[in-house]
């Protein structure tokens, strides 16, 4: 056990905690069996933005397996696609073994550098949710270490109830220690990917709706320039595309698959180098790099789904303020609110290096899990923007007044109220969280700042 300071990789709010490394059931039990009145919460690669994998002056148990040794602890059956799996285990990992055998990870978000533990923990989406749902949708069951260091078998099956609140329950539940997950087959490495640079917020909305084309394509994301203004505000480029199959690809290994991190971001960043002018030039770049007519092309994976991975600790790049990241959603018929989004950051002069634009299909049955029918906006910006906290406050009141939500693995921001707007099954989810962890053990800076658990109850 080592006191270390923690951070998201929004790097804001450090706190210290005694952090445990480990991947070992034994160690776990007995580390939580030493546990005082701060708890402890299970962390992953810490991608989560905010303060969910931290708990200051607690315990937190780092469940990663990067590097191990014994190899990934993984068992898959090519014939089935079932993969069994360390909770431990990244996504990175899980590539590396199943795609050149011809299978995907049926949801990936923006960096393969996340665990199956946080996976789970967050529920997490990609730019396939219209057609494929979230994470948790693709698990076939998972073992969980309960606070009293108990080990159940959870499914969609056998309680589910204990399971659906695992999904999206940000760790506070127990330790997932394993799961069982559903690949996707594929045929190739390359994704057939249509780009296309769309004039305005208008175009972009409409090129993305669900009575269009777009449910034809498996992953669909828009890039939106929060700073254009005008006739042009929130214009944006539109990729969409599918695995492609094997005859497409001009390689005698279609399955070939080499992820490389190509560059590191400096470890000293002057602060400000994100800035409005900086990205203002950098959004005008990558519009008019975009086609102007629609142009179809075969993409990496890498290249396709995790574009940022190839610049390692990117995070780095806002300095020492670190960075604060806003995801919300709202309904598919509230566009309008979307649009006095964008009018708000556009008119404050507040830049988003990224600003993402995905239409999301149904919610499954995690009462705590984020996505939902509708439109999610996504938004990096620098901490520590003068007047920030009463913009994002403003933007809150638009979101959840328009019966929209927070998510909670970018939070750094929302209050605790807010969030009990935004997910009206919370006090289900709340009750069954307290008859798996009736000591109270799971805490998290996050569960803390919005509580999301009964405190009340002491260990
Ligand atoms: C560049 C980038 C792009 C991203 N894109 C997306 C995206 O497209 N879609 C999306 O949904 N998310 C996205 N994310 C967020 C990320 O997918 C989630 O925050 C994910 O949970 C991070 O996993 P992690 O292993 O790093 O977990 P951490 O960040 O370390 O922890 C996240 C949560 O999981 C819990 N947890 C971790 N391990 C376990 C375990 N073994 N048992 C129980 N609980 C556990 C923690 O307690 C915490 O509550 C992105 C993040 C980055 C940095």
């Amino acid at each position: 056990m080592v006191m270390q300071r923690l951070s998201g990789w929004g790097r804001t709010a450090w706190t210290v905690a005694d952090l445990v490394h480990t991947t070992d059931v034994d160690v776990v039990r007995s580390t939580i069996g030493t546990a005082g009145e701060r708890g402890a919460i299970s962390r992953g690669l810490g991608r989560s933005y905010g303060a969910a994998a931290q708990n200051a002056g607690g315990i937190v148990l780092e469940m990663t397996a990067e590097n191990d040794p014994m190899g990934i602890d993984a068992d898959f059956d090519p014939l089935t696609g079932l993969l069994t799996v360390a909770a431990s285990v990244s996504i990175d990992a899980i590539l590396r073994m199943c795609v050149p055998q011809g299978w995907f990870i049926p949801v990936t978000p923006g960096t393969r550098f996340v665990t199956v533990g946080g996976a789970i923990a967050s529920d997490i989406h990609g730019k396939n949710h219209h057609i494929d749902g979230s994470f948790g949708q693709h698990v076939r069951s998972l073992t969980l270490m309960l606070s009293n260091g108990e080990v159940v078998e959870l499914s969609p099956e056998q309680n589910p109830a204990w399971f659906w609140a695992t999904v999206g329950g940000m760790g506070l539940t127990g330790v997932v220690l394993r799961a069982t997950v559903a690949m996707l087959k594929i045929e190739s490495s390359r994704v057939e990917v249509e780009t296309v640079r769309l004039e305005n917020f208008d175009a972009v909305c409409a090129a993305m709706s669900a009575d269009g084309v777009d449910d034809d394509y498996r992953y669909s994301v828009a890039w939106v320039d929060l700073l254009a203004t005008g006739a042009s505000m929130g214009r944006g480029v539109l990729t969409r595309g599918d695995h492609a199959a094997a005859s497409k690809v001009d390689n005698n290994d279609p399955l070939a698959y080499d992820p490389r991190l190509t560059v590191s971001a400096p470890g000293w960043v002057p602060n400000g180098l994100l800035n409005k002018w900086s990205i203002k030039a950098f959004n005008e770049a990558w519009y008019r790099k975009a086609p102007a007519k629609s142009h179809i092309g075969l993409e990496s994976i890498p290249a396709f789904f995790h574009p940022l991975d190839g610049v390692n600790r990117w995070n780095r790049l806002y300095g020492k303020q670190g960075f604060i990241q806003y995801q919300f959603i709202v309904p598919l018929d509230r566009t309008d609110v979307l649009r006095k989004v964008i009018e708000k950051f556009s008119d404050a002069g507040v830049a988003s290096f990224l600003a993402v634009l995905k239409r999301m299909g149904p919610q499954n049955n995690a009462p705590m899990s984020f996505p939902t029918e509708g439109w999610t906006l996504t938004l990096d910006m620098a901490a520590g923007i003068s007047g920030l906290a009463e913009l994002l406050s403003d933007v809150d009141s638009l979101v959840l007044d328009a019966g929209g939500r927070h998510y909670l693995a970018k939070d750094s921001h929302v209050s605790a109220s807010a969030v009990r707007r935004g997910y009206p099954r919370i006090d289900e989810w709340m009750s069954t969280q307290e008859e798996m962890d009736p000591i109270g053990l799971w805490r998290s800076d996050l569960s803390r700042r919005l509580g999301l658990v009964d405190y009340r109850r002491s260990l």
